[in-house]
């Protein structure tokens, strides 16, 4: 069965005969016009970014086809996922990170961020991590190019947010919110502030009630409600926290009978929902709620969706990019068009956050990032496997949508195994669709809400964690953090 299922996954596509392992230009010859490569026999593939896109595609690639180069200014991996709770001490940061030589020694890696991108020259002007007081500018040569750059927390020009608003995208900023809670905390119990004071400053804020700032909301909850007032039992009656949404309701992409859900916990949980509201301006005590209320917060946590990128915005010049989203367009093949939108680049690829077809925008989640990945690299592979074959005699991309799980706190989380759009995938036979439906009726009904969600919630993103460390330390941590509580040291 496993041979099978083996043979099936690795056939060469209908009439093609697998071939020895010929050139890039050989095979793709009428679209590269020719290798500029002295190691003719592996095409150079430089992968910009190591997040769920670009690891994905450097754990697919196969090194012996290819001559894999990363470029990315952070060295690891995150299992975005499980940020929220790393922030509060449900996890440590290192469960949930994966660095990206260990996966590489055929690959090579720079610790740099990528600029700009020459189309004509197939360049690429980057920009060491290690400046020490110079700026140290260097050029990487491809032949194929893979923008996986993802995309940057979206303050969408408010003032005063990028300066004092903390954001969860990275590791970084896990770390800092983790120091911020507790800095909170030790400033409340200072003996010369007055109750009011300490009421300030222990009012959590969190902007963008979309599943990431929901998740935050919950992993705050339960730090706050299970450790932090053990610690400080005399400050509890001065905490409060907040979610703010310009939306009428939070988790609006979600089944409404969820996000009622979800809201009615946060409630039950103490935690003010307060939609329909703008947040105008940020200082680094209050916030400007519709140009008139000032509320005071001690930390204030901002999840309101992604913006380009520096480079995405750079490559907008020369490659076709949505003025409405900012992404870079791609076509079914996941290649970036040129401005007009008229032709596919032969050599440059684009996936996760930062790019989407224009006719099916999919939404920005590490699902679309990483299955996008395993599409193309299975095709990369397979276009210097097999004579003949081209990236454009593929199936173009489609996206199976395996559902949208939110910790909601409490160990209480939501599951929607729906895309909120048609439940049916176009690449699917009718029966598949049945099967399909059959077993998303089922999670519905049993898996949806409360703790057999939070159950499923689990066992799926230990399931989906990659090494076999982090195998070992999520469950070993949760474990740890039920028995023993979160730590609370600042350092
Ligand atoms: C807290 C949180 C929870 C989430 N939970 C979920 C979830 O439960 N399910 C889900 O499906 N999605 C979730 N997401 C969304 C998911 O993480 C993103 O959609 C996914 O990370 C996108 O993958 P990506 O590869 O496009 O970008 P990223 O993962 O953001 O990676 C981008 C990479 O590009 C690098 N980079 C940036 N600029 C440059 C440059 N100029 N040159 C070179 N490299 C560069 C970055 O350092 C990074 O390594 C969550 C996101 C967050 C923040």
């Amino acid at each position: 069965m496993l041979l099978s299922r083996f043979l099936k996954r690795n056939a060469p596509p209908a009439g093609r005969i697998p071939g020895s392992l010929v050139s890039w230009s050989q095979l793709n010859g009428r679209a590269l016009g020719g290798l500029r490569h002295a190691h003719a026999m592996a095409p150079r593939v430089v992968v910009l970014g190591s997040g769920w896109a670009g690891f994905e595609m450097l754990r697919d690639l196969n090194k012996s086809y290819y001559d894999v180069t990363v470029v990315s200014p952070r060295n690891y991996f995150v299992f975005t996922p499980l940020l929220a709770s790393t922030s509060v001490g449900t996890l440590e940061f290192r469960c949930i990170v994966e660095p990206v030589r260990s996966k590489t020694d055929k690959v090579s890696f720079y610790e740099a961020t990528c600029d700009a991108v020459d189309v004509t020259n197939q360049t690429l002007s980057c920009t060491s991590q290690f400046n020490g007081g110079a700026k140290h500018q260097f050029t990487v040569p491809y032949d194929i190019l893979i923008v996986a750059v993802g995309a940057r927390s979206n303050t969408f020009g408010i003032p005063g947010v990028g300066e004092h608003a903390l954001f969860l995208k990275d590791i970084k900023d896990a770390r800092k919110i983790r120091q911020r809670v507790i800095a909170c905390f030790e400033r409340a119990s200072q003996p010369y502030l007055t109750a009011e004071q300490q009421r300030e400053i222990l009012h959590f804020a969190v902007v963008g009630g979309g599943p990431t700032g929901v998740e935050f909301s919950g992993e705050l909850s339960d730090f706050i409600r299970d450790d932090l007032s053990k610690i400080y039992p005399t400050l509890m009656d001065k905490v409060s926290m907040s979610v703010y949404d310009i939306a009428p309701t939070i988790l609006s992409t979600f089944d409404s009978h969820l996000a009622n859900y979800a809201s009615k916990r946060f409630q039950r949980q103490g935690i003010h929902i307060r939609t329909k509201t703008q947040i105008t301006t940020v200082t680094a005590s209050h916030l400007v709620v519709d140009d008139s209320q000032r509320i005071p917060y001690g930390m204030l946590v901002w999840a309101t969706g992604v913006s380009p990128t520096p480079l995405v915005q750079a490559l907008g010049k020369v490659v076709a990019k949505d003025t409405r989203s900012g992404r870079l367009v791609t076509d079914g093949h996941l290649r970036l068009l040129h401005p007009d939108c008229s032709t596919p680049f032969t050599n440059i690829f684009s996936l996760g956050d930062c790019a989407g077809s224009k006719d099916n925008p999919l939404p920005a989640t590490a699902q679309v990032a990483k299955q996008q990945a395993i599409y193309l690299s299975k095709v990369l592979n397979r276009v210097r496997r097999y004579s003949n074959w081209s990236v454009g005699d593929e199936k173009p991309f489609t996206y199976h949508h395996l559902g949208s799980m939110a910790y909601i706190g409490g160990w209480k989380a939501i599951f929607d195994p729906s895309d909120g759009k048609s439940k049916v995938s176009p690449s699917t036979n009718g029966q598949a669709v049945i099967e399909k439906l059959d077993r998303k009726q089922w999670l519905t009904k049993y898996v949806s809400e409360g703790r057999l969600a939070w159950l499923f919630w689990r066992v799926s993103y230990f399931t989906m964690s990659v090494s076999l460390k982090n195998k070992i330390l999520i469950p070993a941590y949760w474990f740890l953090t039920w028995v023993l509580g979160r730590d609370i040291s600042r350092f």
